[in-house]
């Protein structure tokens, strides 16, 4: 590094191998996102999975695993989900060595606030929720929150701050790194990262899924691997199968640089807004997705204004703060909240999706989970609530508790 910074950088080489595809692979990961790289990352260095190419449509880190507001946690309350969201917490925390990478992981914290007793209750079972499962959790008094957090306005506020629900080794990690962390881990261990290559079809046989088709040619493969998180409509639908997932736009924004205001991750608990600082000093921050269903990675404006509303409501500081930058990704609503790691039923296709807007904190343990259950076709154990069956049994993860309705997830 030190020779390259002295010489002009002109020595370095492309972080992973430009591969054109071959006739036949072992495993074939579509979607070369966090979730599709890490799969077949662990795949191989987990599994020892020799054959294996992740098909992407566009760019490496051009879907959400780069349009994401970076945020980690594993503050869930539902036995479905706390396990493996802090497998993947645990996954974060050896993350860097692990692949070699400068990931940018930073334990900054992550701070859900109260504004009412009901809400107090709420986050106290949550709380002890992830305790039982091993997580840490700090439920802080709003003295300690005016403290730590000088500048919220704890009494006087439209929405007093009553508590709140604390996570300190949540935070943030820079996310086109984790892309190219990734990208980069697998190559080295064999795996062909082949770009600007999207499936168009599946070759589907007896039953059976025997390759896909591509705007690069026909592919053969032993197992087929979905894992394009918004496009999971539209993919799966080639294989005919219609799933239990919308697709919606969600939009991020980030200031102009400030010097160091926020201390870590805050949530407002009375509207949906969350913020944090990136190391630049842009203020990071999103809320709600766009109302309505879409395939679009753009945004609206009545979102925009609605954000708004809810940084000015709990952070009136930020008035003044000019908006740099906005944009959009699209989000795999799952009706119950919570996402899909499964086989499907024709044979050698599985599926991995419906990440809503939870997903980016979930990308270690997911490509983990998939990369197992690819391997030994069964399911690993922090994933096996997260079956397609569940919907025919009524077994539901809705975190949030609110119904069938992917737009409130
Ligand atoms: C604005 C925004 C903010 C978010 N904030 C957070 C957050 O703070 N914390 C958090 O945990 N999560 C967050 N998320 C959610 C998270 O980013 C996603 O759930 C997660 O990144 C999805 O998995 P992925 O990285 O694999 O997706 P992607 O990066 O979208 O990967 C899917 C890939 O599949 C490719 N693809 C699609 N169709 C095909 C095809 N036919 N053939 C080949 N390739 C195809 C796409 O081009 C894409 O690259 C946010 C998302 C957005 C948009």
């Amino acid at each position: 590094m030190i020779k390259e910074a002295l010489t002009g950088h002109k020595g370095w080489t492309p972080a992973w191998r430009d591969v054109a595809p071959q006739a036949h692979y072992d495993y074939i990961v579509i979607g070369g996102g966090g979730h599709g790289l890490a799969t077949a990352y662990y795949l191989a260095r987990n599994h020892g999975a020799k054959r294996v190419a992740v098909l992407e449509k566009g760019w490496i880190g051009g879907g959400n695993v780069g349009r994401n507001t970076t945020i980690i946690r594993s503050n869930y309350l539902l036995d479905g989900n706390e396990p493996f969201y802090e497998h993947s917490l645990k996954l974060w925390e050896g993350l860097e060595q692990d692949l070699n990478y400068n990931a940018m992981v930073s334990q900054r914290g992550i701070l859900n606030l109260i504004h009412s007793d009901a809400q107090r209750d709420a986050f106290t079972r949550r709380g002890n929720a992830m305790i039982l499962n091993g997580a840490d959790a700090d439920l802080l008094s709003t003295k300690t929150i005016q403290k730590r957090y000088p500048f919220l306005n704890v009494d006087n506020a439209r929405f007093p701050i009553k508590g709140g629900l604390a996570q300190h080794r949540g935070g943030t990690v820079r996310h086109d790194a984790v892309a190219w962390g990734y990208a980069r881990a697998a190559d080295q261990l064999g795996v062909d990262i082949i770009q600007n290559c999207e499936v168009t079809g599946f070759r589907i046989e007896g039953g059976a899924c025997l390759g896909v088709d591509t705007s690069r040619g026909y592919i053969a493969g032993g197992k087929i691997a979905a894992c394009v998180a918004g496009s999971s409509g539209r993919l799966m639908s080639k294989a005919g199968m219609r799933l239990p997932i919308e697709s919606h736009v969600l939009q991020a924004f980030v200031s102009e640089g400030l010097k160091p205001v926020l201390p870590g991750v805050i949530t407002f608990g009375a509207g949906h807004f969350y913020c944090s600082q990136s190391d630049k000093g842009g203020l990071v921050f999103g809320g709600d997705i766009d109302g309505y269903n879409s395939y679009a990675q753009r945004g609206n404006l009545p979102v925009v204004e609605d954000v708004c509303e809810g940084a000015m409501a709990i952070f009136p500081m930020l008035g003044r703060v000019r908006l740099l930058r906005m944009w959009g990704g699209i989000m795999d609503m799952s009706m119950d909240g919570s996402p899909i790691i499964d086989r499907t039923h024709i044979d050698g296709l599985y599926f991995n999706g419906g990440w809503c807007y939870g997903g980016f904190k979930a990308t270690p343990a997911s490509g983990w989970c998939y990369a197992h259950l690819l391997a030994t076709d069964t399911p690993h154990e922090f994933a096996k609530a997260y079956r397609f069956d569940r919907f025919e049994k009524g077994q539901m993860i809705d975190e949030k508790g609110m119904g069938n309705n992917p737009q409130l997830h």
